[in-house]
């Protein structure tokens, strides 16, 4: 067994996140809702001013000094963004806004080239709209059947069902990596393993699970994989689809325009090569050299320091919630593949008043259904108070958490 990661530095962390150092309703602010924006560490904060104050400029396209500079900062992110899952090249990372354009790219481009009437495609009961509804419409589109694999109570993918629902009609399985709602991680290296040995690629969700665990897309062997660089301590707007150079290669680009073109005639076009095919327009330059010291700053902390920080926290707060007289901790009720995004209900109050009164204490959480009704109707609730933690949370927050959802509750009785 190799050992340990060492513990964080959550004193020198928070003091990283000047966003953290501010009180919210005359209380120390405690953000529990990293599983829909994380913060921002000063070290991206300044990239992003360094970017804007020198060298602020289009790529891939001047031939001055500031064009160059930006082409390579922007290029070296990519880089940075391959290495941190692992990629065995640059080039099979294109940028996106993020995990939500990234499917659709993946829909739209290799789903109309491959999937035709009367096809399967394979997704799970767990999904974010974002994996459900760009499969909707390519279905739609192509005349194809959308499948799901069923979970259990707690949220776990039935293995055996899923093995069971290949069949010679089956072109691709998209599912999650973690749920954003129950914090569920799924067997991902088996579910793509089952895909392979029916001849079937498979799409990773991976939202909610590059900013938490270490994802390998090569151990994985996952076809694609999509990821925000919003929950990774990123800026908004950017984000990632790994794909296999082969798909890629194979690929027609979704948007067509400028820098994504070998050459233009006035009726036809050739496409430009990896990865500009993919990145027509002028992308989000800022955003992604920000990704890159986004993931720069992860993986410096080290990635498995933050799952083991997240998973001691994750223990502390199912603990001390399923405590709580009424409260219903939804999912696994241990940290054995499970991540740091719990979901609860308070009997008798209403998901949204129990987020409204932890936000009167400073507490930030998320309360609805997260983009994943299908879910929510399948987990038999309409909505859920939403907790997400990350490696700058700390013990004594998750203590306010449980502290501020008592109180809640115990306002709701007495009215
Ligand atoms: N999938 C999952 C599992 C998510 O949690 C999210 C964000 N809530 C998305 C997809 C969509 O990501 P984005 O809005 O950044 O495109």
């Amino acid at each position: 067994m190799s050992a340990p990661p060492p513990a964080l530095d959550l004193t020198a962390i928070r003091a990283d996140f000047p966003v953290l150092c501010q009180r919210v309703h005359d209380r120390p602010l405690v953000y529990l809702d990293n599983a829909a924006t994380s913060q921002t560490p000063s070290a991206v904060i300044d990239t992003l001013r360094t970017y804007y104050e020198t060298y602020n400029a289009n790529i891939h396209r001047g031939l001055h000094v500031l064009s160059e500079r930006a082409t390579a900062e922007y290029e070296a992110a990519r880089r940075r963004v391959a290495g941190f899952v692992n990629a065995a090249h640059a080039h099979e990372v294109i940028f996106t806004r993020g995990t939500t354009e990234a499917v659709n790219l993946v829909a739209r481009s290799w789903g109309d080239a491959h999937v035709n009437a009367g096809d399967d495609i394979l997704l799970t009961e767990l999904e974010h709209h974002s994996n459900l509804v760009p499969w909707q419409m390519l279905a739609k589109r192509r005349g194809a059947t959308l499948r799901y694999v069923p979970i259990s109570p707690e949220g776990r993918i039935d293995l055996e069902a899923y093995a069971r629902m290949f069949g010679p009609r089956t072109r691709l399985v998209a599912v999650t990596h973690m749920s954003n709602v129950l914090g569920v991680i799924t067997p991902a290296a088996r579910i793509v393993q089952i895909a392979r040995a029916n001849g079937v690629p498979v799409l990773l969700d991976a939202a909610q699970s590059v900013p938490h665990l270490a994802v390998d897309v090569q151990a994985l062997d996952a076809d694609f994989v999509a990821f925000s660089g919003h929950k990774v301590l990123g800026p908004t707007g950017i984000g990632a689809l790994y794909a296999k150079e082969a798909w890629l290669e194979a690929m027609d680009p979704l948007f067509g325009g400028g820098s994504m073109i070998r050459t233009v005639e006035l009726h036809e076009s050739s496409w430009a090569g990896l990865p500009e095919k993919f990145e027509g327009g002028t992308p989000n330059i800022a955003g992604a050299i920000g990704l890159g010291a986004a993931v720069d700053y992860v993986q410096n902390v080290g990635i498995d320091a933050v799952t083991a920080h997240e998973d001691a926290l994750t223990e502390r707060a199912l603990a001390m919630l399923s405590d709580l007289d009424g409260v219903r901790v939804l999912g696994p009720q241990d940290t054995t593949d499970r991540g740091g995004v719990i979901s609860f209900t308070v009997d008798g109050v209403h998901p949204h008043d129990v987020g409204t009164l932890l936000d009167a204490d400073g507490i930030a959480v998320r309360a609805g259904h997260h983009c994943a009704q299908p879910l929510m109707r399948k987990l038999g609730v309409a909505a859920t108070v939403r907790a997400s933690l990350y490696l700058y949370n700390s013990p004594h927050e998750v203590d306010a958490l449980a502290e501020g959802v008592a109180r809640a509750k115990a306002f709701f009785d007495e009215h």
